[in-house]
């Protein structure tokens, strides 16, 4: 049986649970919005406010923001940034290029001369703004060390599906 564990969920059978429908998510926790929060981590500013800076290099993310003072440090994109960079990137340049070779008869090298630059431009043009929104996307979720009630911040989050023994 599947159970999502959340304090509306346990509560006591035919019990009436009054919560404003927009203040808390599932978690009891304030809610976030996530396309909010991942527009201002493509635009490479902090979820939170929106204002400070997101990253201090090409890709390594701030320890909290200068502006809000939001603990950022919690984040782990790993490896899901270039992830969805390759699948970006990879479906507007593939269907591109064939579009290109069935129109025109350029030589191959022509071909390699315009498709190598521009996958590899795009390619570092969107990672840094990709690895933004997801980090958005896990603090407005409360993911890992963004739940302030986690003490292991790479355990699985409350409310997350688990399977009940028996
Ligand atoms: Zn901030």
């Amino acid at each position: 049986m599947w159970h999502l564990r959340s304090p509306i969920m346990n509560a006591p059978p035919n019990t009436t649970v009054w919560q404003q429908p927009s203040a808390l998510n599932q978690l009891g926790l304030p809610k976030r919005s996530s396309w909010q929060a991942m527009w201002r981590g493509f635009r490479c500013r902090c979820p939170n406010c929106g204002e400070g800076k997101l990253f201090r290099g090409y890709l390594k993310p701030v320890e909290t923001c200068a502006v809000c003072g939001e603990d950022l440090s919690h984040q782990r994109a790993d490896d899901a940034p270039p992830y969805f960079t390759i699948v970006v990137v990879g479906h507007v340049i593939v269907p591109l290029m064939a579009a290109v070779f069935f129109a025109t008869e350029l030589s191959v090298m022509t071909h390699l001369a315009i498709w190598l630059p521009l996958t590899l431009v795009m390619t570092l043009a969107l990672l840094r703004p990709i690895k933004g929104a997801l980090i958005g996307l896990q603090w407005a979720l409360y993911m890992h060390g963004f739940d302030p009630r986690v003490e292991d911040p790479d355990a699985m989050p409350e409310g997350f599906l688990t399977r009940e023994p028996g």
